[in-house]
């Protein structure tokens, strides 16, 4: 091992002194802005109506709701926004247990802390490295209120399963749709599954805002309390409609609404939204294909996406066989200007996991997984020769391994 280590930093001084300084750093992700972005962003000013739930917000709405087929979408600042308003509307006590996967966004766990409630840690699947169905029952107690389902690089969790858990055991289906835009399961798009649906519009994510999220849901109830709560506590949209002559605190809330200049933004990446998502599944199709050899070598391994699942490129990830190859691999890709991070520290291992949240299964894949995944550029502008050149390094990082 040390060998290997030595061997290959020696590789990087030579390559480090030889490199010639002209290469172009290839990002791990870089945002969409198109002609159209600054054009509506302007005509957003031009509204002179910059706050919330202006002309923008409202086309962005329409559009989720046609896209998801779903009776209420709102969009707010973030993805950890609708996260937030979810657990406020899960009516939790103190004490209430929320059962979620430990490799994801610390945003998942946090809002439901933020009510008093405690996440439960289940370990994920070895294969779409999502949440592990067969392991939630488990970990259900007398507090269980909801199941939170994260679905990882946009692979739908085993959404029937958890769905006939949660209705045995009168458990909330909460999903963490933040990566999941464009994705399906059984055809019917994540985020509509559940109870209610978060996705996030952050600038890592397919579809961007720069920061931006959207709530939705198929519960009238919910529904007419989600817009309470997303305006302070509110009932303003019913005023703005003339339901109510006046409006007045009927609720608890908090202020989740973006500007109508951040709407503007994502509505111009709306815009062109099909051909983001055609040309992000080419990229990692050519991802994929390209690392069927080394799979095939039993080097690295590559997504499984089962077959009532979609993929929605979200993320094209590599599994290595252990920590010490992925940190080597990591350096070498960065030693030649190719940014190609790691994911989550899982949440049961964080101090703020370890503090307010409980494992009471083992976390073993989630370990695993935590050690050996790395992710590779894929976003919108990535040119054919930039994935080549990632290809060609990482075909030259694992060719003597
Ligand atoms: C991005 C992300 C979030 C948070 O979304 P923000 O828009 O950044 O607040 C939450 N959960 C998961 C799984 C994410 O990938």
């Amino acid at each position: 091992m040390l060998q290997k280590v030595i061997k290959c930093n020696k590789k990087y001084i030579k390559n480090y002194i030889k490199k010639k300084r002209t290469v172009k750093l290839i990002k791990f992700n870089v945002p969409v802005f198109t002609e159209k972005s600054k054009e509506y962003v302007a005509d957003a000013f031009a509204q002179k109506h910059v706050s919330g739930d202006g002309k923008y917000t409202k086309l962005c709405n329409d559009f989720m709701r046609r896209k998801l087929g779903c009776d209420e979408a709102l969009l707010v600042h973030s993805g950890t926004a609708a996260l937030e308003m979810a657990a406020i509307l899960a009516n939790l006590q103190a004490g209430d247990e929320v059962i979620m996967p430990s490799y994801t966004f610390c945003s998942t766990a946090n809002a439901f802390v933020l009510q008093g409630a405690v996440p439960v840690f289940v370990d994920i699947r070895a294969d779409t490295l999502n949440i592990d169905e067969s392991k939630i029952e488990a970990a259900i107690t007398p507090k269980t209120k909801a199941i939170v389902p994260v679905h990882y690089a946009g692979v739908a969790c085993e959404m029937d399963t958890i769905k006939t858990i949660a209705k045995k055991h009168n458990l909330l289906v909460i999903e963490d749709a933040a990566q999941a835009y464009d994705a399906y399961y059984k055809g019917i798009p994540l985020g509509t599954l559940g109870d209610m649906g978060c996705f996030s519009f952050h600038e890592t994510k397919n579809i961007m805002a720069g920061e931006g999220g959207l709530f939705v849901t198929n519960n009238s109830k919910l529904a007419e309390r989600a817009e309470i709560v997303r305006e302070k506590g509110t009932n303003r949209s019913k005023f703005f409609r003339g339901q109510v002559d006046k409006y007045t605190w009927v609720d608890k809330g908090s202020s989740y609404l973006p500007s109508d200049i951040v709407a503007a933004y994502l509505f111009s990446v709306l815009d062109i939204s099909d051909e983001i998502q055609a040309k992000r599944r080419l990229i990692w199709q050519r991802y994929y294909d390209a690392f069927a050899a080394l799979e095939q070598q039993e080097k690295i391994r590559r997504p499984i996406i089962p077959a009532e699942c979609s993929n929605n490129a979200h993320m094209f990830y590599l599994l290595c066989p252990d920590l010490a190859t992925r940190t080597e691999f990591i350096a070498y890709l960065k030693e030649h200007d190719v940014a190609a991070p790691f994911h989550y520290i899982p949440l049961h291992s964080a101090p703020a996991g370890r503090k307010f949240c409980r494992t009471p299964q083992t976390m073993n894949v989630t370990d695993k997984i935590a050690d050996t995944l790395l992710r590779l550029p894929l976003y919108y502008d990535l040119t054919q020769a930039e994935q080549e050149r990632v290809i060609e390094l990482c075909f030259d990082f694992w060719k003597n391994r």
